[in-house]
């Protein structure tokens, strides 16, 4: 093969993606006549394109990239383990990588989370979570505790259970949900909060809201809360302090399961291993995980489970029963050695630490571009951050202008060698873990400069000012 990983060059093989392949969030009505740009290799927290452009990959390809690309020693890895053992049927055996790794993380997870189940990425582990709660209340003869209590604006994944869980406007036309299952809160959007309330105020409303859900549905009827500790793809939502010691409070007083979705918080992002307790000081009774957990090498997922929640429906609780949701590469081994290499990696490079130490200057350099006159807010924690374009910071919520103007920026962060995601109006980073001061200030220069292009580019036109 060639750089670009094939016999064919790059141009036959934008041909081949045009005319074969179907992207996710495929815009129908562009269907084989354009094409995303063709990265070719990697090396640290930078990608090449087929063109030969260097970038700087500000979203970490998809909040997963935790330790830089192309490490030898998670290609070691991954060779030696499809030397040793390339698969196992995880129905009828077990393989080491994958006891070993259940081990390793739940040394990592917080309180009585002792038992892992393996998936194959994100969407599958808040799936097979899912599947457990409805499990576990079938097992405990309640079988009408099954709803599930999620927020607008938050993402879980694009399998049928978790779409419907997921609440975001854009990934909802022509499909069909399993809506009946699922209610939805309010997002814990300081920033777009009701005009007039105070942060403090706006906790008490979101509490409140919770709490008269939970007496409108009935406690005997809700299964679980799912939520975020973060919500990533919706914007990098923060809730106000306190807002997940609360709920969970409120969780635990209606024996409702509380889901801690650290897809994407989960491996180092916010400087831990997971935000869940570190960061919002909760023990949640599941965490799921995916992306950084591999470094995104290879797909792999799984949710971690308490001990004390485990015991209601295992041993003699177990009523006959048998779990009955899995993979055929649920644990698969090649995925279960990248991930304790990565883990491995993780470790003996301190880059936990080393994300706690260089956070607070990644988001100095963020919040100062608040003052641009496009930029209505900037927020984030740890290693995560976004920059929100309001063109009419008077408008209740973002425009489908401030949506085409980020796209703008998008484009010149990437003409200038910048990878950005774009999200609605919101400019998200979520660089590579291993990001050196000296490379957030690239990153900062060229979004900065793609926004000031940006907005002379407007007054030019005459569309803003
Ligand atoms: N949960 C969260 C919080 C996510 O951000 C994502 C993906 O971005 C998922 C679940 C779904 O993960 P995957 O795309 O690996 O299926």
């Amino acid at each position: 093969p060639n750089d670009v990983g094939s016999q064919w060059n790059a141009a036959e093989l934008v041909e081949a993606a045009r005319e074969h392949l179907i992207s996710p969030a495929e815009e129908m009505a562009k269907l084989g006549t354009v094409t995303r740009p063709m990265l070719t290799t990697g090396d640290g927290v930078y990608v090449t394109n087929a063109q030969g452009r260097r970038l700087l990959d500000g979203p970490a390809g998809m909040w997963c990239t935790q330790i830089g690309y192309n490490r030898r020693e998670i290609a070691d890895a991954i060779s030696a383990q499809a030397l040793r053992l390339s698969y196992n049927s995880p129905w009828y055996s077990v393989n080491g990588p994958s006891a070993e790794l259940a081990a390793r993380i739940a040394s990592l997870t917080p309180g009585d989370l002792d038992h892992v189940f393996f998936t194959t990425g994100g969407s599958s582990a808040v799936d097979s979570a899912l599947r457990f709660v409805q499990f576990y209340n079938n097992v405990l003869g309640r079988p009408d505790k099954k709803t599930i209590l999620c927020r607008i604006d938050g993402y879980h994944g694009s399998t049928h259970l978790t779409a419907a869980c997921s609440g975001r406007a854009g990934n909802r036309p022509n499909f069909d949900l399993a809506l009946d299952t699922v209610s939805f809160l309010s997002a814990p959007n300081v920033y777009r909060r009701p005009k007039g309330m105070t942060e403090a105020d706006f906790l008490e409303f979101l509490i409140g809201e919770f709490e008269d859900r939970v007496a409108a549905i009935g406690p005997d009827r809700i299964g679980a809360f799912l939520a975020e500790p973060l919500l990533a793809s919706g914007g990098i939502l923060i809730p106000p302090e306190g807002y997940h010691r609360r709920i969970l409070d409120i969780c635990r007083r209606h024996d409702i399961l509380y889901i801690s979705d650290e897809v994407v918080t989960g491996f180092g992002r916010c400087g831990h291993w997971f935000a869940s307790e570190a960061v919002f000081g909760i023990t949640p009774d599941i965490i799921t995980f995916a992306k950084g957990v591999t470094s995104g090498y290879v797909p792999l997922g799984g949710f971690a489970l308490s001990d004390a929640v485990l015991a209601r429906v295992s041993g003699e609780n177990a009523k006959g029963s048998f779990y009955t949701n899995g993979y055929t590469y649920s644990g698969h081994p090649v995925s279960c050695a990248a991930a304790l290499a990565n883990i491995e990696v993780i470790e003996r490079d301190g880059i936990l630490a080393h994300v706690r130490d260089i956070a607070p200057y990644f988001q100095e350099q963020i919040r100062s571009l608040k003052q641009l006159p496009l930029v209505g807010d900037t927020r984030g924690t740890g290693l995560v951050a976004c920059v929100e374009c309001v063109t009419d910071p008077a408008a209740p919520e973002a425009t489908d202008f401030d949506k085409e103007v980020s796209r703008r920026i998008d484009h010149h962060c990437y003409e200038l060698g910048l990878i950005v995601r774009p999200i609605g109006n919101m400019c998200v980073l979520s660089p590579p873990l291993v990001i050196t001061k000296a490379e957030i200030d690239s990153l900062i220069a060229i979004l900065r400069r793609s926004i000031v292009l940006t907005q002379d580019e407007l007054r030019a036109e005459g569309r803003w000012s």
